[in-house]
Protein backbone atom coordinates (compact mmCIF):
# COMPACT_ATOMS: atom_id res chain seq x y z
CA UNK A 1 0.00 0.00 0.00
CA UNK A 2 1.41 3.29 -1.02
CA UNK A 3 -0.30 4.93 2.03
CA UNK A 4 0.22 8.33 0.31
CA UNK A 5 -2.59 10.60 0.31
CA UNK A 6 -3.86 13.34 -2.77
CA UNK A 7 -1.19 16.68 -2.54
CA UNK A 8 -3.49 19.82 -3.07
CA UNK A 9 -2.32 22.97 -4.11
CA UNK A 10 -3.90 25.79 -2.16
CA UNK A 11 -4.17 29.28 -3.96
CA UNK A 12 -5.88 32.71 -2.76
CA UNK A 13 -5.85 34.65 -5.62
CA UNK A 14 -5.60 34.53 -9.80
CA UNK A 15 -2.10 36.24 -9.64
CA UNK A 16 -1.24 32.86 -8.15
CA UNK A 17 -2.33 30.38 -10.72
CA UNK A 18 0.70 30.63 -12.72
CA UNK A 19 2.38 29.11 -10.22
CA UNK A 20 0.28 26.77 -9.20
CA UNK A 21 0.46 25.43 -12.90
CA UNK A 22 4.40 25.55 -12.76
CA UNK A 23 3.82 23.11 -9.42
CA UNK A 24 0.93 20.96 -11.01
CA UNK A 25 3.32 20.04 -14.32
CA UNK A 26 5.87 18.72 -11.77
CA UNK A 27 3.05 16.72 -9.74
CA UNK A 28 0.26 15.97 -11.98
CA UNK A 29 -1.43 14.25 -9.50
CA UNK A 30 -2.30 17.32 -7.88
CA UNK A 31 -5.66 19.77 -7.88
CA UNK A 32 -5.34 23.22 -7.65
CA UNK A 33 -8.21 24.65 -5.13
CA UNK A 34 -8.80 28.27 -5.69
CA UNK A 35 -11.14 30.77 -3.62
CA UNK A 36 -14.24 31.32 -4.79
CA UNK A 37 -14.73 34.68 -6.16
CA UNK A 38 -11.35 35.01 -6.43
CA UNK A 39 -9.54 32.20 -8.18
CA UNK A 40 -12.50 30.31 -10.09
CA UNK A 41 -9.70 28.96 -13.27
CA UNK A 42 -8.94 26.46 -10.62
CA UNK A 43 -9.47 22.91 -10.99
CA UNK A 44 -11.95 23.66 -8.30
CA UNK A 45 -13.22 25.96 -5.66
CA UNK A 46 -13.34 25.99 -1.82
CA UNK A 47 -15.22 29.08 -0.18
CA UNK A 48 -13.48 29.42 3.79
CA UNK A 49 -9.50 29.79 3.62
CA UNK A 50 -9.02 28.06 7.30
CA UNK A 51 -11.62 25.43 7.49
CA UNK A 52 -10.67 24.35 4.27
CA UNK A 53 -7.05 24.27 5.48
CA UNK A 54 -7.77 22.32 8.60
CA UNK A 55 -10.32 20.23 6.48
CA UNK A 56 -7.58 18.96 4.25
CA UNK A 57 -4.97 18.54 7.24
CA UNK A 58 -7.25 16.68 9.28
CA UNK A 59 -8.02 14.02 5.90
CA UNK A 60 -3.75 13.40 6.05
CA UNK A 61 -4.14 15.06 2.65
CA UNK A 62 -0.84 17.16 1.59
CA UNK A 63 -0.86 21.06 1.34
CA UNK A 64 1.07 23.24 -1.06
CA UNK A 65 -0.42 27.03 -0.07
CA UNK A 66 0.37 29.92 -2.33
CA UNK A 67 0.26 32.15 0.47
CA UNK A 68 2.58 33.40 3.40
CA UNK A 69 3.96 30.96 5.79
CA UNK A 70 1.80 32.47 8.31
CA UNK A 71 -1.38 32.53 7.38
CA UNK A 72 -1.15 28.90 7.06
CA UNK A 73 0.31 28.51 10.69
CA UNK A 74 -2.33 30.19 11.83
CA UNK A 75 -4.87 28.60 9.85
CA UNK A 76 -3.55 25.21 11.32
CA UNK A 77 -2.74 26.82 14.97
CA UNK A 78 -5.80 24.96 16.51
CA UNK A 79 -5.38 21.20 14.38
CA UNK A 80 -1.86 21.04 15.22
CA UNK A 81 -1.86 19.00 18.39
CA UNK A 82 -4.38 16.46 17.05
CA UNK A 83 -2.37 13.15 16.91
CA UNK A 84 -2.49 11.59 13.51
CA UNK A 85 0.48 11.14 10.85
CA UNK A 86 1.22 14.85 9.53
CA UNK A 87 0.67 14.94 6.16
CA UNK A 88 3.15 17.39 4.65
CA UNK A 89 2.03 21.21 4.32
CA UNK A 90 4.51 23.83 2.60
CA UNK A 91 3.74 27.37 1.84
CA UNK A 92 5.51 28.99 -1.63
CA UNK A 93 5.80 32.37 -2.47
CA UNK A 94 3.22 33.37 -4.82
CA UNK A 95 5.29 34.52 -7.31
CA UNK A 96 7.29 31.01 -6.93
CA UNK A 97 10.36 32.59 -5.39
CA UNK A 98 10.57 30.03 -2.49
CA UNK A 99 9.45 27.03 -1.20
CA UNK A 100 9.10 26.66 2.48
CA UNK A 101 8.58 23.09 3.93
CA UNK A 102 6.48 23.65 7.00
CA UNK A 103 4.88 20.44 8.72
CA UNK A 104 5.26 16.77 7.91
CA UNK A 105 9.04 16.01 8.10
CA UNK A 106 8.01 12.37 8.47
CA UNK A 107 5.79 12.63 5.60
CA UNK A 108 8.47 13.73 3.13
CA UNK A 109 7.80 17.12 2.63
CA UNK A 110 11.46 18.00 2.62
CA UNK A 111 11.58 15.83 -0.71
CA UNK A 112 8.46 17.38 -1.73
CA UNK A 113 10.23 20.94 -1.41
CA UNK A 114 13.30 20.28 -3.19
CA UNK A 115 10.77 18.91 -6.04
CA UNK A 116 8.79 22.02 -6.35
CA UNK A 117 12.17 24.40 -5.89
CA UNK A 118 13.59 21.94 -9.18
CA UNK A 119 10.49 23.14 -10.86
CA UNK A 120 10.39 26.65 -9.36
CA UNK A 121 14.11 26.70 -10.17
CA UNK A 122 15.19 27.94 -6.45
CA UNK A 123 16.23 25.98 -3.70
CA UNK A 124 14.12 25.11 -0.86
CA UNK A 125 14.08 26.41 2.10
CA UNK A 126 15.27 23.26 4.00
CA UNK A 127 15.87 23.74 8.05
CA UNK A 128 16.19 20.32 8.90
CA UNK A 129 19.63 20.22 10.77
CA UNK A 130 19.95 15.94 9.90
CA UNK A 131 18.82 16.75 6.73
CA UNK A 132 21.24 19.72 5.84
CA UNK A 133 24.00 17.77 6.90
CA UNK A 134 23.49 14.29 5.01
CA UNK A 135 21.01 15.47 2.37
CA UNK A 136 18.64 13.03 3.53
CA UNK A 137 16.00 12.61 6.25
CA UNK A 138 17.42 9.52 7.87
CA UNK A 139 14.21 8.92 9.88
CA UNK A 140 12.07 8.89 6.39
CA UNK A 141 13.11 6.49 4.26
CA UNK A 142 11.67 5.81 0.67
CA UNK A 143 9.17 3.86 -0.52
CA UNK A 144 9.81 0.05 0.30
CA UNK A 145 11.39 0.76 3.30
CA UNK A 146 10.09 1.14 6.86
CA UNK A 147 11.51 3.03 9.77
CA UNK A 148 11.31 -0.10 13.34
CA UNK A 149 11.06 3.03 15.98
CA UNK A 150 10.67 6.56 15.29
CA UNK A 151 11.35 7.50 19.28
CA UNK A 152 14.79 5.13 19.31
CA UNK A 153 15.49 6.89 15.25
CA UNK A 154 15.66 10.46 16.59
CA UNK A 155 18.26 9.63 19.90
CA UNK A 156 19.89 7.70 16.77
CA UNK A 157 20.02 11.12 14.48
CA UNK A 158 21.29 13.38 17.78
CA UNK A 159 24.06 10.98 17.90
CA UNK A 160 24.80 11.05 14.52
CA UNK A 161 25.10 14.88 14.68
CA UNK A 162 26.69 14.85 17.62
CA UNK A 163 29.49 13.79 15.74
CA UNK A 164 29.42 9.71 15.46
CA UNK A 165 30.50 7.86 12.40
CA UNK A 166 28.33 4.86 11.31
CA UNK A 167 28.46 1.74 9.62
CA UNK A 168 25.90 0.54 7.11
CA UNK A 169 24.90 -2.64 7.65
CA UNK A 170 22.54 -4.21 4.49
CA UNK A 171 21.79 -2.73 1.67
CA UNK A 172 20.73 1.35 1.74
CA UNK A 173 20.97 2.13 -2.26
CA UNK A 174 19.10 5.26 -1.24
CA UNK A 175 21.74 6.70 1.52
CA UNK A 176 24.72 6.02 -0.92
CA UNK A 177 25.31 9.86 -2.04
CA UNK A 178 24.01 11.05 1.63
CA UNK A 179 26.84 12.71 3.41
CA UNK A 180 27.24 10.49 6.12
CA UNK A 181 30.07 9.91 8.07
CA UNK A 182 30.95 6.16 7.88
CA UNK A 183 33.81 4.04 9.49
CA UNK A 184 33.75 -0.04 9.38
CA UNK A 185 34.18 0.39 13.13
CA UNK A 186 31.68 2.90 14.12
CA UNK A 187 30.18 2.05 17.32
CA UNK A 188 26.78 3.52 15.75
CA UNK A 189 24.69 1.54 12.92
CA UNK A 190 22.42 1.88 10.28
CA UNK A 191 20.95 -1.50 10.00
CA UNK A 192 18.55 -2.46 6.73
CA UNK A 193 16.74 -5.55 7.43
CA UNK A 194 13.49 -7.68 7.89
CA UNK A 195 14.44 -9.49 10.65
CA UNK A 196 13.73 -8.14 14.11
CA UNK A 197 16.70 -6.60 16.27
CA UNK A 198 17.21 -5.13 19.56
CA UNK A 199 20.53 -3.23 19.54
CA UNK A 200 20.22 0.81 21.12
CA UNK A 201 23.11 1.75 19.08
CA UNK A 202 21.28 0.65 15.78
CA UNK A 203 18.60 2.59 13.50
CA UNK A 204 16.83 0.19 12.27
CA UNK A 205 15.20 -0.08 9.08
CA UNK A 206 12.84 -2.79 7.44
CA UNK A 207 12.53 -3.16 3.77
CA UNK A 208 9.18 -4.18 2.86
CA UNK A 209 10.60 -7.18 1.48
CA UNK A 210 8.55 -9.90 2.90
CA UNK A 211 5.18 -11.66 1.38
CA UNK A 212 3.07 -14.48 3.17
CA UNK A 213 1.06 -16.67 1.20
CA UNK A 214 -2.48 -17.36 2.95
CA UNK A 215 -4.53 -20.05 1.64
CA UNK A 216 -7.96 -19.60 3.23
CA UNK A 217 -9.67 -17.07 4.95
CA UNK A 218 -11.21 -18.70 8.40
CA UNK A 219 -9.96 -17.80 11.74
CA UNK A 220 -8.15 -13.97 12.40
CA UNK A 221 -5.87 -14.11 9.30
CA UNK A 222 -4.20 -10.87 10.83
CA UNK A 223 -3.22 -12.60 14.27
CA UNK A 224 -2.18 -15.88 11.83
CA UNK A 225 0.05 -13.94 9.91
CA UNK A 226 1.84 -11.40 12.74
CA UNK A 227 2.47 -14.82 14.97
CA UNK A 228 3.88 -16.50 11.86
CA UNK A 229 6.06 -13.83 11.20
CA UNK A 230 7.25 -13.20 14.86
CA UNK A 231 8.20 -17.01 15.46
CA UNK A 232 10.13 -16.63 12.24
CA UNK A 233 12.05 -13.71 13.73
CA UNK A 234 10.99 -11.03 11.26
CA UNK A 235 9.16 -7.32 11.80
CA UNK A 236 5.87 -6.87 11.00
CA UNK A 237 7.10 -3.84 9.03
CA UNK A 238 8.78 -5.64 6.60
CA UNK A 239 5.44 -7.20 5.27
CA UNK A 240 4.78 -6.06 2.22
CA UNK A 241 1.99 -8.42 0.47
CA UNK A 242 -0.15 -11.00 1.34
CA UNK A 243 -0.97 -13.19 -2.00
CA UNK A 244 -4.02 -15.47 -1.43
CA UNK A 245 -6.04 -17.88 -4.25
CA UNK A 246 -8.56 -15.84 -7.08
CA UNK A 247 -11.25 -17.59 -5.42
CA UNK A 248 -10.93 -15.41 -2.10
CA UNK A 249 -11.00 -12.23 -3.85
CA UNK A 250 -14.33 -11.23 -2.61
CA UNK A 251 -13.56 -12.19 1.63
CA UNK A 252 -13.84 -9.49 3.58
CA UNK A 253 -11.98 -11.21 6.56
CA UNK A 254 -9.08 -10.93 4.55
CA UNK A 255 -9.32 -7.25 3.46
CA UNK A 256 -9.40 -6.34 7.46
CA UNK A 257 -6.32 -8.64 8.17
CA UNK A 258 -4.10 -7.03 4.54
CA UNK A 259 -5.06 -3.72 6.02
CA UNK A 260 -4.89 -4.55 9.60
CA UNK A 261 -1.02 -5.56 8.73
CA UNK A 262 -0.18 -2.66 6.37
CA UNK A 263 0.11 -5.14 3.74
CA UNK A 264 -0.98 -4.79 -0.39
CA UNK A 265 -3.71 -7.97 -0.67
CA UNK A 266 -2.76 -9.73 -4.13
CA UNK A 267 -4.60 -12.68 -5.73
CA UNK A 268 -3.21 -15.44 -8.15
CA UNK A 269 -5.13 -18.03 -9.87
CA UNK A 270 -2.50 -20.42 -9.41
CA UNK A 271 -3.63 -23.80 -7.67
CA UNK A 272 -2.38 -22.76 -4.59
CA UNK A 273 -0.77 -19.21 -3.38
CA UNK A 274 2.06 -20.26 -1.64
CA UNK A 275 3.60 -22.09 -5.56
CA UNK A 276 2.45 -18.70 -7.13
CA UNK A 277 4.20 -16.84 -4.89
CA UNK A 278 7.90 -18.75 -4.67
CA UNK A 279 7.27 -19.14 -8.47
CA UNK A 280 7.10 -15.11 -8.87
CA UNK A 281 9.80 -14.52 -6.03
CA UNK A 282 11.86 -16.85 -7.68
CA UNK A 283 15.25 -15.56 -5.55
CA UNK A 284 13.33 -14.99 -2.10
CA UNK A 285 14.21 -17.48 0.89
CA UNK A 286 11.07 -19.38 1.60
CA UNK A 287 10.26 -20.11 5.42
CA UNK A 288 7.40 -22.56 6.67
CA UNK A 289 6.03 -21.19 9.85
CA UNK A 290 2.34 -21.90 11.57
CA UNK A 291 1.05 -23.72 8.32
CA UNK A 292 1.47 -19.88 6.59
CA UNK A 293 4.45 -20.05 3.81
CA UNK A 294 6.90 -16.88 4.18
CA UNK A 295 9.05 -15.50 1.51
CA UNK A 296 12.39 -12.85 2.39
CA UNK A 297 13.54 -11.33 -0.95
CA UNK A 298 16.64 -9.66 -0.75
CA UNK A 299 14.79 -5.99 -1.77
CA UNK A 300 11.49 -4.60 -1.55
CA UNK A 301 8.98 -6.45 -3.72
CA UNK A 302 6.62 -4.18 -5.28
CA UNK A 303 3.37 -4.94 -5.14
CA UNK A 304 2.89 -5.62 -8.81
CA UNK A 305 5.31 -8.53 -8.62
CA UNK A 306 2.89 -10.35 -7.23
CA UNK A 307 -0.38 -11.64 -8.95
CA UNK A 308 -3.32 -9.18 -9.39
CA UNK A 309 -5.02 -6.47 -6.76
CA UNK A 310 -8.87 -6.83 -6.76
CA UNK A 311 -10.50 -4.71 -8.77
CA UNK A 312 -12.87 -2.35 -8.14
CA UNK A 313 -15.81 -1.05 -10.10
CA UNK A 314 -17.69 1.93 -8.95
CA UNK A 315 -21.24 2.70 -10.90
CA UNK A 316 -21.31 6.58 -10.16
CA UNK A 317 -23.97 9.18 -10.71
CA UNK A 318 -22.65 12.55 -11.64
CA UNK A 319 -25.31 14.61 -11.30
CA UNK A 320 -27.35 16.63 -13.47
CA UNK A 321 -24.45 18.55 -14.67
CA UNK A 322 -22.88 21.36 -12.66
CA UNK A 323 -19.73 19.71 -10.26
CA UNK A 324 -21.17 21.78 -8.02
CA UNK A 325 -23.63 19.50 -7.67
CA UNK A 326 -21.69 16.39 -8.12
CA UNK A 327 -20.83 14.46 -4.26
CA UNK A 328 -17.71 14.54 -3.13
CA UNK A 329 -17.39 10.27 -3.11
CA UNK A 330 -17.61 10.52 -7.08
CA UNK A 331 -15.27 13.15 -7.17
CA UNK A 332 -13.16 11.01 -5.82
CA UNK A 333 -13.60 8.00 -7.22
CA UNK A 334 -13.04 9.25 -10.63
CA UNK A 335 -10.21 10.93 -9.22
CA UNK A 336 -8.47 7.50 -9.13
CA UNK A 337 -10.04 5.95 -11.79
CA UNK A 338 -7.82 4.05 -14.45
CA UNK A 339 -11.00 3.38 -17.14
CA UNK A 340 -13.98 5.66 -17.07
CA UNK A 341 -16.96 4.04 -19.24
CA UNK A 342 -19.96 5.70 -20.52
CA UNK A 343 -22.02 7.78 -22.97
CA UNK A 344 -19.98 10.15 -24.44
CA UNK A 345 -21.59 13.37 -23.69
CA UNK A 346 -21.22 11.84 -20.03
CA UNK A 347 -17.97 10.66 -19.89
CA UNK A 348 -16.90 14.82 -21.17
CA UNK A 349 -18.94 15.73 -18.12
CA UNK A 350 -16.94 13.80 -15.70
CA UNK A 351 -13.26 14.92 -16.89
CA UNK A 352 -10.72 16.53 -17.03
CA UNK A 353 -9.20 13.67 -16.56
CA UNK A 354 -5.41 12.89 -16.60
CA UNK A 355 -3.46 11.72 -19.79
CA UNK A 356 -3.12 7.78 -18.08
CA UNK A 357 -6.57 7.52 -17.50
CA UNK A 358 -8.51 5.42 -19.98
CA UNK A 359 -11.87 6.54 -21.22
CA UNK A 360 -14.30 3.95 -23.11
CA UNK A 361 -17.21 6.21 -24.59
CA UNK A 362 -19.71 4.39 -26.24
CA UNK A 363 -23.05 5.16 -27.72
CA UNK A 364 -25.90 5.45 -25.68
CA UNK A 365 -27.81 2.57 -26.32
CA UNK A 366 -25.25 -0.18 -25.70
CA UNK A 367 -25.46 -0.24 -22.27
CA UNK A 368 -25.16 -4.16 -21.76
CA UNK A 369 -22.32 -4.19 -23.72
CA UNK A 370 -20.90 -1.49 -22.03
CA UNK A 371 -21.62 -3.05 -18.25
CA UNK A 372 -19.91 -6.37 -19.37
CA UNK A 373 -17.06 -4.86 -20.46
CA UNK A 374 -16.55 -2.65 -17.40
CA UNK A 375 -16.86 -5.56 -15.33
CA UNK A 376 -14.08 -7.92 -17.22
CA UNK A 377 -11.67 -4.86 -16.77
CA UNK A 378 -12.50 -4.91 -13.09
CA UNK A 379 -12.15 -8.13 -12.54
CA UNK A 380 -8.60 -7.91 -14.28
CA UNK A 381 -7.26 -5.99 -11.30
CA UNK A 382 -8.24 -2.63 -12.75
CA UNK A 383 -9.93 0.28 -10.72
CA UNK A 384 -13.09 0.85 -13.15
CA UNK A 385 -16.15 3.92 -12.99
CA UNK A 386 -18.93 3.84 -15.02
CA UNK A 387 -21.07 6.88 -15.20
CA UNK A 388 -24.16 7.99 -15.42
CA UNK A 389 -25.79 11.39 -15.74
CA UNK A 390 -28.09 11.85 -12.61
CA UNK A 391 -27.98 9.16 -10.17
CA UNK A 392 -27.21 5.91 -11.62
CA UNK A 393 -30.04 3.56 -9.88
CA UNK A 394 -32.44 6.03 -12.02
CA UNK A 395 -33.04 4.63 -15.52
CA UNK A 396 -29.02 4.08 -15.49
CA UNK A 397 -26.12 2.07 -15.18
CA UNK A 398 -26.50 0.53 -12.02
CA UNK A 399 -28.83 -1.98 -12.92
CA UNK A 400 -27.55 -2.31 -16.11
CA UNK A 401 -24.21 -3.83 -14.16
CA UNK A 402 -25.69 -6.32 -11.75
CA UNK A 403 -28.20 -7.49 -14.89
CA UNK A 404 -24.88 -8.12 -16.35
CA UNK A 405 -23.34 -9.84 -12.83
CA UNK A 406 -26.93 -11.60 -12.27
CA UNK A 407 -26.24 -15.18 -13.34
CA UNK A 408 -22.76 -14.18 -15.20
CA UNK A 409 -20.30 -17.54 -14.28
CA UNK A 410 -17.18 -15.81 -14.24
CA UNK A 411 -15.95 -15.83 -10.27
CA UNK A 412 -13.69 -13.37 -10.67
CA UNK A 413 -16.78 -11.06 -11.97
CA UNK A 414 -18.56 -11.52 -8.15
CA UNK A 415 -15.30 -11.33 -6.03
CA UNK A 416 -14.31 -7.91 -7.11
CA UNK A 417 -15.28 -4.91 -5.21
CA UNK A 418 -18.25 -3.51 -6.24
CA UNK A 419 -20.07 -0.20 -5.44
CA UNK A 420 -22.79 2.05 -6.49
CA UNK A 421 -22.21 6.04 -6.21
CA UNK A 422 -25.38 8.45 -5.61
CA UNK A 423 -25.90 11.03 -7.78
CA UNK A 424 -28.67 13.87 -7.80
CA UNK A 425 -31.19 12.87 -9.87
CA UNK A 426 -32.65 15.15 -12.62
CA UNK A 427 -36.06 15.03 -11.39
CA UNK A 428 -35.05 16.42 -7.92
CA UNK A 429 -32.54 18.90 -9.78
CA UNK A 430 -35.56 20.02 -11.50
CA UNK A 431 -37.58 20.40 -8.03
CA UNK A 432 -35.18 22.14 -6.54
CA UNK A 433 -34.79 24.89 -9.06
CA UNK A 434 -39.24 24.98 -8.96
CA UNK A 435 -39.43 24.83 -5.38
CA UNK A 436 -40.46 21.73 -3.80
CA UNK A 437 -43.38 20.11 -6.76
CA UNK A 438 -42.49 17.00 -5.12
CA UNK A 439 -42.92 17.95 -1.57
CA UNK A 440 -45.32 15.14 -0.56
CA UNK A 441 -45.84 11.54 -1.94
CA UNK A 442 -44.62 11.04 -5.86
CA UNK A 443 -43.87 8.61 -8.39
CA UNK A 444 -41.24 8.76 -10.59
CA UNK A 445 -41.95 7.29 -14.53
CA UNK A 446 -39.91 6.67 -17.58
CA UNK A 447 -42.47 7.26 -20.75
CA UNK A 448 -39.81 5.25 -23.22
CA UNK A 449 -41.31 2.35 -24.20
CA UNK A 450 -38.08 1.44 -25.35
CA UNK A 451 -37.57 -1.75 -23.14
CA UNK A 452 -41.80 -1.71 -21.57
CA UNK A 453 -44.51 -2.74 -23.34
CA UNK A 454 -47.05 0.96 -23.59
CA UNK A 455 -49.29 -0.29 -22.75
CA UNK A 456 -47.39 -1.56 -18.87
CA UNK A 457 -46.46 2.71 -19.00
CA UNK A 458 -50.20 3.75 -19.54
CA UNK A 459 -51.78 1.81 -16.28
CA UNK A 460 -49.45 2.89 -14.40
CA UNK A 461 -50.04 6.59 -15.05
CA UNK A 462 -53.69 5.60 -14.78
CA UNK A 463 -53.10 4.40 -11.13
CA UNK A 464 -50.87 7.16 -10.38
CA UNK A 465 -53.25 9.62 -11.54
CA UNK A 466 -56.13 8.01 -9.39
CA UNK A 467 -53.79 7.90 -6.27
CA UNK A 468 -53.32 11.68 -6.70
CA UNK A 469 -49.79 11.49 -6.38
CA UNK A 470 -47.10 14.03 -7.97
CA UNK A 471 -45.65 12.33 -10.93
CA UNK A 472 -41.80 12.70 -12.29
CA UNK A 473 -41.70 12.18 -15.91
CA UNK A 474 -38.05 10.88 -17.57
CA UNK A 475 -37.63 10.47 -20.98
CA UNK A 476 -40.71 12.15 -21.89
CA UNK A 477 -40.50 12.31 -25.70
CA UNK A 478 -38.32 11.87 -28.50
CA UNK A 479 -37.70 11.89 -32.49
CA UNK A 480 -37.94 7.93 -32.44
CA UNK A 481 -41.10 8.46 -29.58
CA UNK A 482 -43.01 11.44 -30.80
CA UNK A 483 -46.74 10.20 -29.75
CA UNK A 484 -46.38 8.85 -26.48
CA UNK A 485 -46.26 12.01 -24.08
CA UNK A 486 -49.37 13.36 -26.03
CA UNK A 487 -51.12 9.73 -24.84
CA UNK A 488 -49.73 10.00 -21.04
CA UNK A 489 -50.94 13.39 -20.87
CA UNK A 490 -54.42 12.29 -21.85
CA UNK A 491 -53.96 9.72 -19.38
CA UNK A 492 -53.60 12.50 -16.84
CA UNK A 493 -55.91 14.67 -17.48
CA UNK A 494 -58.87 12.28 -16.81
CA UNK A 495 -57.28 12.56 -13.01
CA UNK A 496 -56.19 16.31 -12.78
CA UNK A 497 -57.49 19.64 -13.63
CA UNK A 498 -56.57 21.81 -16.57
CA UNK A 499 -55.00 24.53 -13.52
CA UNK A 500 -52.85 21.56 -12.06
CA UNK A 501 -49.16 23.16 -12.41
CA UNK A 502 -46.59 21.46 -14.63
CA UNK A 503 -42.37 22.24 -14.17
CA UNK A 504 -40.76 21.91 -17.45
CA UNK A 505 -36.81 21.75 -16.45
CA UNK A 506 -34.77 21.39 -19.23
CA UNK A 507 -30.61 20.89 -19.58
CA UNK A 508 -30.71 21.90 -15.59
CA UNK A 509 -27.62 22.83 -14.02
CA UNK A 510 -26.26 22.63 -17.58
CA UNK A 511 -25.07 25.45 -19.71
CA UNK A 512 -29.04 27.11 -21.11
CA UNK A 513 -30.92 25.28 -18.07
CA UNK A 514 -34.42 26.77 -18.42
CA UNK A 515 -37.03 26.27 -16.36
CA UNK A 516 -40.73 26.82 -17.05
CA UNK A 517 -43.76 26.48 -15.27
CA UNK A 518 -47.16 25.82 -17.24
CA UNK A 519 -50.70 24.80 -16.70
CA UNK A 520 -51.72 21.30 -17.07
CA UNK A 521 -54.17 22.61 -19.38
CA UNK A 522 -51.34 24.52 -21.59
CA UNK A 523 -49.21 22.16 -21.79
CA UNK A 524 -48.47 20.50 -25.56
CA UNK A 525 -45.63 17.81 -26.56
CA UNK A 526 -43.85 20.48 -28.58
CA UNK A 527 -42.91 22.06 -25.15
CA UNK A 528 -40.85 19.09 -24.26
CA UNK A 529 -37.84 17.32 -25.52
CA UNK A 530 -35.44 14.47 -24.42
CA UNK A 531 -33.56 16.86 -22.36
CA UNK A 532 -36.34 17.73 -20.48
CA UNK A 533 -37.45 16.61 -17.13
CA UNK A 534 -41.57 16.93 -16.92
CA UNK A 535 -42.97 17.23 -12.84
CA UNK A 536 -46.73 17.03 -12.71
CA UNK A 537 -48.52 18.88 -9.59
CA UNK A 538 -51.26 16.78 -7.36
CA UNK A 539 -54.65 17.95 -6.69
CA UNK A 540 -52.69 20.27 -3.40
CA UNK A 541 -49.70 21.78 -6.11
CA UNK A 542 -49.77 25.43 -5.52
CA UNK A 543 -48.06 28.08 -7.47
CA UNK A 544 -47.03 31.16 -5.81
CA UNK A 545 -44.85 34.22 -6.82
CA UNK A 546 -41.46 34.56 -5.52
CA UNK A 547 -39.94 38.14 -4.70
CA UNK A 548 -39.08 38.49 -8.37
CA UNK A 549 -42.43 37.91 -10.18
CA UNK A 550 -41.41 34.26 -11.58
CA UNK A 551 -43.19 31.85 -9.94
CA UNK A 552 -42.58 28.98 -6.86
CA UNK A 553 -44.38 25.60 -7.45
CA UNK A 554 -44.83 23.27 -3.81
CA UNK A 555 -46.69 20.36 -2.83
CA UNK A 556 -47.19 20.72 0.98
CA UNK A 557 -46.08 18.34 3.41
CA UNK A 558 -49.99 17.78 4.34
CA UNK A 559 -53.15 16.05 2.55
CA UNK A 560 -56.70 16.87 3.40
CA UNK A 561 -58.03 14.45 6.36
CA UNK A 562 -61.61 12.53 5.62
CA UNK A 563 -64.20 14.30 7.20
N1 LIG B 1 -30.02 8.72 -14.38
C1 LIG B 1 -30.61 9.97 -14.82
C2 LIG B 1 -31.80 9.77 -15.72
C3 LIG B 1 -31.49 9.13 -17.05
S1 LIG B 1 -32.92 9.08 -18.10
C4 LIG B 1 -30.98 10.77 -13.57
O1 LIG B 1 -31.04 10.23 -12.47
O2 LIG B 1 -31.24 11.97 -13.73
C5 LIG B 1 -32.66 10.50 -19.11
C6 LIG B 1 -33.76 11.53 -18.88
O3 LIG B 1 -33.50 12.21 -17.67
C7 LIG B 1 -33.83 12.61 -19.93
O4 LIG B 1 -34.61 12.21 -21.03
C8 LIG B 1 -34.47 13.76 -19.18
O5 LIG B 1 -35.85 13.54 -19.06
C9 LIG B 1 -33.90 13.57 -17.78
N2 LIG B 1 -32.70 14.41 -17.52
C10 LIG B 1 -31.45 13.98 -17.27
N3 LIG B 1 -30.62 15.01 -17.02
C11 LIG B 1 -31.38 16.12 -17.11
C12 LIG B 1 -31.10 17.52 -16.93
N4 LIG B 1 -29.87 17.95 -16.61
N5 LIG B 1 -32.11 18.39 -17.10
C13 LIG B 1 -33.35 17.95 -17.40
N6 LIG B 1 -33.66 16.64 -17.56
C14 LIG B 1 -32.69 15.75 -17.43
Amino acid sequence: MSGAHATVIVVLGASALPVARRIQQALPQAQVLGLEGRADAADATYRAFGETLRGLYRAGTGIIALCAAGIVIRALASVLDEKGSEPPVLAVAEDGSAVVPLLGGLGGVNRLARRIAAALEVAAAITTSGELRFGTCLLDPPEGYVLADLERGKHFVSDVLAGGSVRIEGDAPWLASAGLPQAVDAALAIRVSPWLADAPHELLIHPRSVAVAVEADDGDVASQVAGALAQAGLARGALACLLAPMELMGSLALAEAAQALGADLRFTKAATASEAMLAQLPHAKPLQEAGLTIAVNASPIEACELGQRRGRLAVVGLGPGDRAFMVPAVQAELARAEDILGYETYVNMAGPFLPEQVLHCTDNREELQRARHALALAASGRRVVVVSSGDPGVFAMASAVLEALDGASDLAWHALELVMLPGVSASLATAALAGAPLGHDFCVISLSDNLKPWSVIEHRLDLAGKADLAMAFYNPISKSRPWQLGQALDVVRRHRGPETPVVLGRDVARPGQRLTVVNLGALTPDMVDMRTMVLVGSSTTRVIPRGDGTPWVYTPRWYPMAP
